[in-house]
């Protein structure tokens, strides 16, 4: 089973009948590649299919090994270079099996070639099913969830570090499921992705969340407060994203220039449709901020092109122990100062320890967000936390000043 990767992005850059092109040339590729009794078909879009009969699995690996090669030469479209490449999954046909399994075993293994980072084979085995199997549930579930009322938004303070005083929240996705109970983003954002769910999920979080926005300003004595929301890949590259943002302003009242679109650096990198939509998104009056920043590839030079305010810089390099902590603490500097020079505005996540907080605002970060003031909770625990959060660092930059003057008084005596 062999399904071209980012075949998406040819067609939405480049057009159709461009991406028709590619794929003919693809196929008179993979027809080099096989022999005569084996049999090539295309299932459809940019999916194949390959039969080889009388062969083992080291036979099939290494049938599919040449054809990863043969097709990964540079094609040329319009002004384009292009190198192809494909994720294949390689079933074995064993006694009894029948066609439909195994077609879908193939199918399992050329999934897990894509989720292990593409342009590879993969042989299917047994556990595949069970993973799937999990994945197929929470998806016909999720199909559900946004009729039946099952998502709901939560809040995570964001603190300004100089006053201590809070400047915004994010919205972070829910999913009480009716059985499963609470299933984190991380298990159900990918299978949204995956299935497209996420475009309609996406815009009622949008809706939502702006008009918590405009709830929870008078949680902070009526000053502004920024609504950071999450943008998924594919709700980027959806057109209407832009006429979806600009409504849910619009009938929530929230100030543009409130909403903060969160977008992280993989989307961008040789994506101009991506670019291009992070440009209209931002004409629309509303901030962008890259997410889980330093985890990606985004050169200085591409950064500065792009309409971004905000560097949110990624847990890691915070808390967590995927560094070493002296590697940790460089390339948070380095990253703090990026953000400087660059003239965003840097928000750390992932703060848990007064620790970090010190050497975070020893470093110059603007803002912070984590579980040393809070986690994220419902909209109404999150107003009284935003009051809490914000007596609290009157009361810490109360002292601070105080402690200002005596130093004051202590050094001119
Ligand atoms: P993210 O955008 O990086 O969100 C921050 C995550 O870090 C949240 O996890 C938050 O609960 C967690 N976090 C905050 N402070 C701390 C801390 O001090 N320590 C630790 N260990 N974790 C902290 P959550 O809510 O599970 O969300 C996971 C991811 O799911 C998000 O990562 C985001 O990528 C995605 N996501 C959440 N909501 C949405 C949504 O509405 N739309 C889209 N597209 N993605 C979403
Ligand atoms: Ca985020
Ligand atoms: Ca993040």
């Amino acid at each position: 089973f062999c399904d071209l990767d980012d075949f998406k992005t040819v067609n939405d850059t480049l057009g159709h009948a461009l991406g028709d092109e590619l794929l003919s040339i693809i196929t008179k590729r993979m027809s080099a590649v096989i022999r005569d009794g084996d049999t090539l078909a295309r299932l459809g879009g940019d999916e194949f299919a390959i039969l080889l009969e009388d062969a083992d699995l080291d036979k099939a690996t290494a049938v599919a090994e040449r054809m990863l090669s043969v097709i990964s030469y540079e094609v040329k479209l319009s002004d384009r270079t292009i190198f192809p490449s494909m994720s294949i999954g390689i079933a074995p046909a064993a006694e009894g099996i029948t066609t439909d399994e195994l077609l879908r075993n193939a199918d399992l293994a050329m999934y897990s070639s894509k989720r292990s980072g593409k342009g590879r084979s993969t042989v299917f085995q047994d556990r595949m099913h069970s993973k799937a199997s999990e994945f197929l549930s929470l998806q016909s579930d999720l199909r559900n969830a946004l009729e039946n009322d099952e998502l709901r938004l939560h809040y995570q303070a964001t603190v300004d570090l100089g006053t201590g005083a809070v400047e915004g929240v994010e919205a972070l996705l829910r999913w009480v499921h009716p059985v499963l109970g609470d299933v984190t983003p991380d298990r159900f954002i990918p299978v949204a992705e995956a299935t497209g769910l996420i475009v309609p999920i996406g815009r009622w979080v949008i809706g939502e969340a702006c008009r918590a926005g405009v709830e929870l300003q008078d949680a902070n004595n009526g000053e502004p407060l920024l609504m950071h929301v999450n943008l998924s890949p594919q709700q980027l590259r959806d057109p209407t994203i832009v006429s979806i943002v600009k409504e849910a302003l619009e009938q929530s009242g929230l100030a543009p220039e409130l909403l903060v679109l969160e977008v992280t650096e993989g989307v961008l990198l040789d994506n101009e449709v991506a670019v291009e939509r992070l440009h209209e998104l931002h004409a629309l009056g509303v901030l962008m901020a890259i997410d889980d920043f330093g985890t990606g590839y985004t050169s200085i030079n591409y950064l500065q092109g792009l309409p971004v305010q905000i560097l949110k810089i990624d847990r890691s390099f915070i808390s967590g122990d995927a560094l070493d902590p002296s590697q940790r603490n460089a390339f948070l500097s380095a990253i703090v100062g990026l953000a400087k020079n660059l003239n965003l505005r840097s928000v750390a996540e992932g703060i848990e320890e007064e620790s970090q907080l010190t050497r975070l605002k020893e470093l110059g970060c603007d803002a912070g967000q984590g579980f040393l003031w809070t986690a994220a909770t419902t909209l109404s625990v999150a107003r009284d936390t935003i009051m809490k959060i914000n007596a609290e660092g009157e009361l810490e930059h109360a002292i601070q000043v105080i402690e200002g003057h005596a130093e004051y008084v202590r050094l001119t005596i």
